[in-house]
């Protein structure tokens, strides 16, 4: 039978979350002697380790897979002292001096201060058919399941960097890729454009909104698409790959945290600082705007240096 009293453990600093942000914040709280505990939530390495290349994060002039990058910055942390372990935090009480957060529901920490850095998910349109075929042909993540699509059609939903890049990653591996955009412009940068325009297998479907997905019990097999608003367009593909933004991961901080009115954190100034004292947030969880990883390492960075003054004068 399962220990129910099982003792809490009192620790300094506790870091939730473990893309750049969270690993960055590592480096710093271990060199600053903070101790601290990171929680690696229930995706290792975060978002990036999503994305095939990355290209521009300052010292990898030859770009590096992000999966390798988030190895590298996991390490760096390692080799400083931080305590990093598996596990998610499933609740958290903030308001007292001591912050009280459960992991997996069952082991209870103790922390004298908490940096949030639990990022972001990737949004779904909302469609019960999507619903219905996800994980059976419907992925927010190409770079994931885009091997199973080795000389076959797929879709990727979205006209930004990640929708471009993911297209660019799949008509390496799909025979087809339909790039289907909402409005009549793409909103990603246009060297990823570029590339996309020199693109032969990649199909951009301009002003088509993806009303169904079609399939059987073998998957996927097409997507009803209304163009302009009035003409009905149906396609054949086995995948659909969403790349239409992300929601921030602050579901469990909602009642005690600010949030602002799309749900991430907001934070003081130029500083981590969120309403309740000693409580940081740092990356894409507190950052509707930039969502980099270099700007994620950067805020991460920041929260440590908050929680090592916040703790200093405690
Ligand atoms: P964005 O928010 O930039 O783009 C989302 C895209 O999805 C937009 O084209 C948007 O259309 C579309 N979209 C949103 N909702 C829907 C919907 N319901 N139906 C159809 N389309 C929809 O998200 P990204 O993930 O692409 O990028 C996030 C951030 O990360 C950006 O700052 C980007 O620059 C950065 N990034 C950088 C990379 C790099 O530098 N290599 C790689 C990947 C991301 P609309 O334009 O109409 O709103």
């Amino acid at each position: 039978m399962e220990n129910s009293t099982q003792a809490i453990e009192k620790i300094n600093c506790l870091i939730i979350g473990s893309g750049p942000a969270g690993y960055t914040a590592a480096i710093y709280a271990s060199r600053a002697n903070l101790n601290p505990v990171l929680y690696e939530g229930m995706q290792t390495g975060g978002q990036l380790t999503t994305t095939s290349e990355v290209e521009n994060f300052p010292g990898y002039p030859e770009g590096v897979s992000g999966n390798e990058m988030m190895e590298d910055i996991r390490k760096q942390a390692l080799k400083f002292g931080a305590d990093i372990r598996e596990g998610n935090v499933t609740s958290a009480d903030l308001s007292d001096t001591k912050k009280i957060v459960t992991i997996d529901n069952k082991k209870t920490i103790e922390a004298n201060v908490v940096i949030i850095a639990t990022g972001a998910s990737a949004r779904y349109l909302g469609l019960e058919s999507e619903r219905k075929f996800r994980g059976m042909g419907v992925s927010a993540c190409a770079v994931c399941d885009g091997f199973f699509y080795r000389k076959q059609s797929v879709a990727v939903i979205g006209g930004g960097d990640t929708a471009v890049g993911d297209a660019l990653y799949l008509s390496g591996i799909a025979s087809k890729v339909y790039l289907i955009v909402r409005k009549n412009y793409l909103r990603a940068s246009k060297v990823l454009q570029e590339r996309v325009a020199n693109t032969p297998n990649i199909e951009i479907l301009y002003e088509h909104v993806t009303k169904e997905v079609l399939g059987d019990d073998s998957g996927v097999t097409g997507l009803r698409l209304l163009k302009q608003d009035k003409e009905e367009v149906c396609i054949k593909v086995t995948g659909m790959f969403l790349a239409i933004g992300h929601k921030p991961n602050t579901e469990i901080f909602k009642d005690q945290i600010t949030l602002d009115e799309n749900g991430y954190i907001i934070t003081e100034g130029k500083s981590s600082q969120t309403n309740i004292q000693g409580v940081f947030a740092c990356g894409d969880v507190q950052d509707p705007t930039y969502r980099q990883a270099i700007t994620a390492a950067a805020s991460g960075c920041k929260a440590a240096l908050d929680a090592e003054r916040y703790l200093q004068l405690q």
